[in-house]
């Protein structure tokens, strides 16, 4: 029987593993991974950069319960994390945006060094090793702890006497992270918050959105629910094909998919004159329309934004291209000027968890300790995107991750 067995080659269980190696002996832990390879999704992180974390590491960064985010942030957060990094050899810089990569820029190194100091550490690792099933197989006839666990794979069976479960979230299924596997902590008695794709495209409805496909323009951008805006950012949105995609959309994905969890409906409002106020911007459409009378309504937003979104905007409106700009009234300029700065299309859904990078939902933080252990079963410790805390997009999900692997390391 091994003392520690952690479940899952992912961000969290790799730095546990190391941790736990340097703590109670290589000897004495065995990391069990599905894939031929562990760390496969590091390697893809940061469009293949690793944002590592993020100097702006706050609770209000998150979803989840803050409280817990605020304790866990507090006792380790990207501080704790960089300075653990240079230990490890990992070297690091940080952009102006307040992003963390590895100097390199390079997800895969960051991966490479992990590996590396398993192997030095003498962690015992199995790849290709699918777990099915998890069962509590001894319990203490006092404490009702469990004395031994049996980890299930579809070629082996294992046992230890703390089991470290990082199997991550419930996006990115074809390296094995999926829905299905939350039910191994069901069957232990665990609850499960819904879950849904977060920092993900979104697919959008309105009777113009198609013709702006193809194009990439810095806006501003809200979501709208029940008359109330949830949240707002600047950035550049990319118009799909009934999808809006790119660093703005993205950013507030979670907050979309989080009304279509609990099917209430959500608004995506695009200002393209975020440096107007609508005041401001009125007065610039009366007088240019009056120095271009003898322009077509369409010619009129001609050098002001992209050809397809000013015909967009004109038929929003319910206008005509053609129009002569004599023609426009003082209520059809202000008509313009709404669509202008909140061009609405109503968020049918996410583009899914194939596409996602982190699931929302997952096992409620209250039934973990401070320290990640599980209230319920004990000897068993929790981490990473399994956990009901999603981050915003810019490495604190990752953070997440590691800092959750730090604290449990701390206690196992
Ligand atoms: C494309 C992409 C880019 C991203 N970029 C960033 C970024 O730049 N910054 C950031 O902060 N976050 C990023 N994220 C999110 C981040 O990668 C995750 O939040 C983080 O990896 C979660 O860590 P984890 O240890 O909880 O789970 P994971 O890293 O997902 O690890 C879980 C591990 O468990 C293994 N596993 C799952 N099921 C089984 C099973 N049944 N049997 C055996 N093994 C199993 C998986 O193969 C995996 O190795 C990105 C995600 C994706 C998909």
């Amino acid at each position: 029987m091994k003392k520690i067995i952690v479940l899952g080659g992912g961000a969290s269980g790799v730095l546990a593993s190391i941790l736990l190696a340097k703590k109670h002996g290589g000897d004495n832990v065995l990391l069990i991974e599905g894939n031929d390879r562990i760390l496969k999704k590091l390697a893809l992180t940061g469009n293949g950069q690793c944002n590592l974390t993020n100097k702006n590491m706050t609770k209000d960064k998150f979803f989840g319960d803050k409280s817990f985010i605020e304790s866990v942030l507090n006792r380790c957060d990207d501080r704790h994390t960089l300075e653990l990094f240079s230990q490890l050899g990992i070297s690091t810089v940080q952009k102006d945006n307040g992003k963390i990569f590895p100097r390199s820029y390079q997800a895969s190194s960051v991966a490479d060094i992990l590996r590396l100091h398993l192997d030095i550490l003498g962690v015992e690792v199995l790849t290709s090793e699918q777990i099915t099933r998890i069962n509590v197989d001894e319990l203490d006839s006092n404490t009702n702890a469990p004395l031994k666990f049996e980890v299930v794979t579809a070629q082996n069976r294992y046992t230890c006497e703390k089991l470290v479960y990082a199997l991550g979230g419930a996006t990115y299924p074809k390296l094995l992270t999926c829905e299905s596997n939350f039910v191994f902590l069901k069957n232990l008695g665990h609850s499960v918050k819904p879950l849904a794709p977060a920092l993900v495209h979104l697919r959008a409805k309105n009777k113009s959105l198609h013709m702006l496909k193809g194009i990439k323009v810095d806006v501003s951008m809200s979501l709208i629910s029940n008359g109330k805006i949830l949240a707002s950012d600047s950035g550049e949105v990319h118009f799909g094909d009934g999808v809006l995609s790119g660093p703005v959309s993205f950013q507030l994905s979670p907050f979309a998919s989080n009304c279509l969890l609990n099917n209430v409906d959500v608004t995506a409002s695009i200002d393209f004159f975020s440096e107007y106020t609508s005041g401001g911007l009125l007065e610039y459409f009366c007088d240019r329309a009056e120095l271009l009378e003898n322009f077509s309504l369409e010619n009129f937003f001609s050098t002001l934004v992209h050809n397809q979104i000013g015909r967009a905007i004109i038929k929003e409106a319910g206008l005509n291209n053609a129009m002569s700009m004599k023609d426009v009234t003082d209520n059809d300029l202000i008509n313009l000027m709404k669509v202008s700065k909140g061009f609405t299309s109503k968020i049918v859904d996410t583009n899914g968890y194939s596409f996602a990078q982190v699931s929302l939902g997952g096992i409620p933080t209250s039934e973990i300790t401070e320290n990640f252990q599980s209230k319920l079963i004990p000897n068993l410790y929790i981490l990473g995107e399994t956990l009901d805390v999603t981050g915003s997009c810019g490495g604190y999900n990752l953070q997440w991750a590691w800092s959750s692997a730090q604290l449990a390391s701390l206690e196992i």
